[in-house]
């Protein structure tokens, strides 16, 4: 029940998300589309060296299924810096990790909670206390802007 097998949970949308190799003419240029997932499988796998039981758990997926999307996104990445070929990062399925937060005067937001890693009081934006309710339940998801908004035409 409730289960969105379809949404995978991402916590890094890449800052950078196109990818050109020098001096290939715009008009023989082939591109290749990584999904923001994709870019997500391999981030937590290769760049920040998890174990793929803790990558999948982090992006909410079994370990096939991470194991497919992380296989998809490498032969990707591969058959761009081989080839020569663009990569841009857009689409897929995904949802932001967020935070929702609460302060004493019972305003509500929400945070990435890449924002939040590492800081501990952030003021209200409402009325800009400090004083944050402590122990609101673990965090909460929002989807990618990236996701809802997917670009016409190129299709993943
Ligand atoms: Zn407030």
């Amino acid at each position: 029940m409730g289960r969105q097998p379809l949404w995978r949970r991402v916590n890094f949308i890449p800052p950078i998300t196109y990818f050109k190799p020098a001096g290939v003419p715009l008009a023989r240029l082939q591109e290749i589309c990584l999904t923001v997932e994709e870019a997500e499988a391999i981030r937590l796998k290769d760049l920040e060296g998890l174990e793929q039981e803790e990558c999948a758990q982090k992006m909410k997926v079994s370990r096939t299924t991470f194991a497919r999307v992380l296989l998809s996104g490498r032969r990707k990445v591969a058959d761009a810096l081989i080839n020569g070929k663009a990569v841009r990062i857009s689409g897929g399925n995904f949802e932001m990790a967020t935070r929702r937060l609460r302060c004493a005067n019972d305003h509500e937001w929400e945070m990435p909670s890449e924002v939040l890693s590492g800081v501990e009081a952030l003021p209200c934006p409402t009325c800009h206390t400090p004083s944050i309710v402590p122990g609101m339940p673990g965090a909460g998801w929002g989807r990618g802007a990236q996701g809802k908004h997917r670009r016409g035409g190129r299709n993943c």
